[in-house]
């Protein structure tokens, strides 16, 4: 595995293995790798010809009160797991690499970047617009991939693509989960014992509501209800628990099609997400 920290470097060996008709698969990350993870990275494997994984931790994506500075970082560690998985490429830039003096290429993230997540953290989405397509600049893959578990960020990245007209092909994954259903996350380990035990109703709420649309339930002010009594009695702040189309992610008033039923909430400290696809 070739650690890169110079985007020219980088960008000059992928055009070079382009040239000779060699697929990139290429999985952005922030670190601090776990299975989720490494689920893209075989993924990417098995599709691709050569591989690159990028380890940066955005700043722009973050607001003024988040965990930036705590976030959870091991770059030893996440290399060692990377070189294991038969990685080609790690890119691991500085934030001067990524945003140089005068940085000025701000992407607007689309309206799909409004709603969930985009309300409750103002600004996150053209953070993480800026920095996948200027990551994109660097590594021109055939194929990107993330993750389901980032479900709104995964739609904001495609929409973009689109808009863009950046060829790229984004390929969207399955959640990862430990074996009582949380979702795995880097941010996992900022859970105590007894936050950790809470923090299993985001995916049990989530299941409780696909059952009862399998069940027959299509009004989801009621499967909305029933969420909130979950994640009440056993988190700390619910940011939102919301049932959406899938594609444009907006709210139905009589469920049809394939619905995105997604959650944020505080255990502790902690803002965990998830989220689950059911067709209707
Ligand atoms: P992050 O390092 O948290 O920015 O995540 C990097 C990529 O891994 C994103 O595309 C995430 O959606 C994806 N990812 C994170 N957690 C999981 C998980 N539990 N299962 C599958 N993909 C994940």
């Amino acid at each position: 595995m070739l650690v890169v920290k110079s985007p020219e470097k980088l960008t000059k060996s992928i055009v070079e293995l382009k040239s000779k008709g060699k697929k990139i698969g290429f999985v952005p990350t922030m670190g601090f790798l776990h299975k989720g993870h490494l689920s893209l990275v075989r993924k990417s494997k098995k599709e691709c010809d050569f591989t690159v994984v990028s380890i940066f931790v955005n700043p722009t994506q973050f607001g003024p009160k988040e965990d930036l500075s705590r976030y959870p970082r091991n770059l030893r560690r996440d290399s060692q797991m990377l070189r294991k998985a038969k990685v080609d490429f790690l890119f691991f830039p500085s934030a001067n690499d990524i945003y140089p003096k005068g940085f000025c290429d701000f992407v607007n993230p689309g309206p799909l970047a409004k709603g969930l997540c985009g309300a409750k953290r103002p600004g996150h989405f053209r953070g993480v617009a800026t920095v996948v397509n200027r990551l994109f600049q660097i590594v021109p893959a055939n194929v990107a991939y993330f993750g389901q578990k980032d479900f709104q960020q995964a739609r904001v990245i495609q929409d973009m693509v689109e808009r863009f007209q950046i060829p790229t092909k984004i390929r969207i994954c399955p959640i990862v989960r430990e074996k009582d259903g949380l979702a795995m996350s880097s941010r996992n380990v900022y859970l105590s014992k007894s936050e950790r035990i809470r923090a299993k109703s985001l995916s049990g709420s989530l299941r409780h509501a696909a059952r009862l649309i399998r069940q027959g339930a299509r009004n989801p002010a009621k499967i909305r209800a029933e969420m909130m009594r979950i994640l009440k009695s056993n988190t700390d702040k619910i940011d939102y628990a919301a049932i959406v189309d899938s594609k444009r992610l907006r709210a139905q008033k009589h469920l049809k099609n394939t619905c995105l039923i997604a959650v944020a909430c505080f255990v502790g400290k902690t803002r965990l997400i998830d989220n689950i696809l059911v067709r209707v």
